[in-house]
């Protein structure tokens, strides 16, 4: 196995560091009813997709007692 030839310096691993922030998640607006929702996904608050219901979402109330 490869073994380090020498300490990298602090200044080196920001450097190399640099690249792994984390990214934005994009957001769009859900058609039908205006949800943000991740791009070419259905969307979870009323199951449309491309301006047609996809999913059937069955009640708006079981969705808020699910976390708890
Ligand atoms: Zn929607």
């Amino acid at each position: 196995m490869g073994v380090p030839r020498a300490r990298r310096t602090k200044s080196k691993q920001g450097h190399r560091r640099s690249h792994l922030a984390l990214k934005k998640r994009v957001l769009t607006k859900c058609v039908q009813c205006a949800t943000p929702v991740l791009p070419h996904t259905v969307c979870y608050n009323c199951g449309y997709y491309k301006g047609r219901q996809v999913v059937k979402i069955k009640d708006k109330k079981s969705k808020v007692v699910k976390n708890k």
